[in-house]
């Protein structure tokens, strides 16, 4: 969304009256802004630049000024609790947000973070167990971004019936499965080595998911020529155990 030159349709603005308060509403051509100090139309705001002043029907001054970031995260519809600006900030450097970054972000919310993240160009994958958030959080950021930030914004609704992995330390894994998985879910893994296997096991004893069961897949081709009917004499003895668990309760 452009942010500098004459104000557009279709972006939202901040009004701020005499006493300081601040309205945020969307530029929509041939709309109004009602409040108890009468009508304004947007239209006389539309083309105007940044810090006008207008005045309502009954007389009422507004000055028009595109929000900042933290103007629209303390105005916008929140369902759950935001991440302050406040803490936006320092996130982004503590994390290194950069232009292009691909980022997991999970509890999407009201998509404060998400907004604060993708307007220093991360590209994100989000999850969000809500789908009514996850349609408020991508909401919000079009709101502000604009609509062109929300291909940069992939969301899933989470409650996961199925995790797989192949890496190497699939355990490290289990705290955050027990919160995405639904019950009854099923996570895999794929290990090579069958020390992993006994550490994940182990983990799973100390964590919701039962029925653990390991497996090794032996796959022995035959050789099928008129009457010499056998095994191959090659195979490939090993590759990795499977490992699968199901999310229980307690
Ligand atoms: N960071 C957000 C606020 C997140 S509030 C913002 O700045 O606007 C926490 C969110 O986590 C809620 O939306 C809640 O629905 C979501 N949540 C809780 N458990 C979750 C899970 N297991 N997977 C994904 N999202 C989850």
């Amino acid at each position: 969304m452009n942010r500098s030159g004459p104000l557009h349709a279709g972006e939202p603005v901040l009004l701020i009256d005499r006493k300081r308060r601040r309205y945020l509403i969307d530029l929509v051509d041939g709309g109004e802004f009602h409040s108890h100090s009468g009508v304004l139309p947007h239209d006389e705001i539309i083309g105007q630049p940044e810090g006008e002043t207008f005045r309502s029907t009954r007389g009422m001054v507004f000055i028009a000024l595109r929000p900042t970031i933290t103007d629209f995260v303390l105005k916008m519809p929140r369902g759950a609790q935001v991440v302050y600006p406040k803490d936006i900030g320092p996130i982004l450097i503590m994390a290194d947000i950069f232009p292009g970054a691909r980022v997991l972000e999970s509890g999407l919310g009201s998509g404060a973070l998400s907004t604060g993240m993708l307007r220093a160009g991360a590209e994100i994958t989000g999850y969000e167990i809500r789908d009514d958030f996850e349609a408020k959080a991508r909401e919000n950021v079009g709101r502000f971004l604009g609509t062109d930030a929300l291909d940069r914004y992939r969301t899933e609704v989470d409650d996961l019936d199925r995790i797989v992995l192949d890496l190497p330390e699939p355990w490290q894994v289990i705290p955050h499965a027990e919160k995405a998985l639904r019950r009854g879910g099923i996570m895999l893994a794929y290990t090579p080595s069958i020390i992993q296997v006994s550490l994940f096991h182990e983990a799973f004893e100390e964590s919701r998911f039962g029925m653990a069961e390991t497996t090794e897949v032996l796959h022995r081709g035959w050789y099928v020529n008129g009457a010499a009917v056998r095994p191959d004499h090659r195979m490939v003895a090993h590759t990795g155990f499977l490992t699968h668990a199901r999310l229980l309760d307690e």
